[in-house]
């Protein structure tokens, strides 16, 4: 079977589907991301992983670094040369959106903090099950996020050695925003994953916009939205601002939704690239 971008698209929504884990469990059952993902594409030694080490820090791993660990844990040979970055993108369900855009303007709604934590679920989900269908197609792939001997998070800075969002930039799939949130045509509010395949995968570096801010237009909507002031058209996101507020979350997520998980994400709705590319 071709393995190539239509074979991603549909083994990603068809898993966004059926699998019961996308399912909002507490209320009406609805899909937690739309199935509508996009894909792209980037070669692993493409010379953007290499700037990435400049522009995120050392500490960010290449494709080719991440999967060289993969073959050292498992005693497995590769020439290295034959490798592929496949990113995607979950767009965050309408009805979420609203919902936490109209619920507060400093905690989240409901759905949007179930997202948040089974979101995530279904996302890791889904990175194993790719992984597992390659295997059957005889191709070898790893997600580096799942693998502790790979991911690792420095919560001092809030980076991690494989970030899900520079991939999306590498395959061409958007550009960033003020806000740190990626702008693409399904929207900022999403969910994103990434994996490394042993395939040769058609580049999409072309669509990659030279500009990494291309797809904002600097409308401050996502400004006025932030309940902590921790976004401004000077200084962009202030990491540090945001993450003080998003972890103050976690008791009031826990009593009134009885989860443990911290959300905010409100410069992500009601904001003009919520749901697509905002007009330039
Ligand atoms: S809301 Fe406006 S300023 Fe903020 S990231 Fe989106 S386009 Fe840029
Ligand atoms: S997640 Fe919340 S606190 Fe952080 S920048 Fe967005 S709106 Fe502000």
């Amino acid at each position: 079977m071709a393995i190539n971008k239509d074979w991603f698209v549909k083994k990603i929504n068809g898993f966004l589907m059926k699998d019961n884990a996308n399912k909002l469990s507490f209320d009406d059952r609805s899909l937690i991301f739309n199935a509508n993902t996009i894909v792209g594409f980037a070669l692993a030694n493409d010379p953007i992983f290499d700037k990435y080490k400049e522009i995120i820090g050392e500490f960010h791993l290449t494709p080719i670094e991440a999967f060289k660990k993969f073959c050292e844990r498992n005693s497995r040979e590769s020439t290295f040369k034959d490798l592929s970055v496949v990113a995607y993108v979950l767009p965050i369900n309408e009805e979420t959106k609203k919902e936490n855009f109209e619920y507060s303007k400093e905690m989240p709604s409901v759905r949007w903090a179930h997202t948040r934590l089974f979101g995530e679920q279904v996302n890791q989900k889904l990175q194993k099950y790719l992984v597992n269908e390659l295997e059957k197609e005889g191709i070898r792939a790893v997600a580096p996020m799942l693998e502790k001997y790979i991911y690792k998070v420095n919560s001092n800075i809030w980076a991690s050695t494989w970030s899900h969002r520079h991939m999306l930039y590498a395959t061409g799939l958007g550009s960033f925003g003020l806000s740190d949130g990626f702008i693409n045509p399904r929207g900022k509010a999403m969910r994103c994953g990434s994996i490394i395949v042993e395939l040769n995968l058609p580049s999409d570096a072309s669509k990659r916009p030279s500009d990494p801010y291309k797809f904002c237009t600097k409308c401050g909507d996502c400004i006025k939205n932030c309940p902590v002031n921790a976004i401004s058209f000077e200084k962009g996101h202030n990491k540090h601002k945001c993450s003080e507020h998003v972890i103050s979350t976690i008791p009031y997520i826990n009593e009134k939704y009885g989860i443990n998980i911290y959300a905010c994400g409100l410069c992500q709705v009601g904001v003009s690239c919520s749901s697509g590319i905002p007009k330039q």
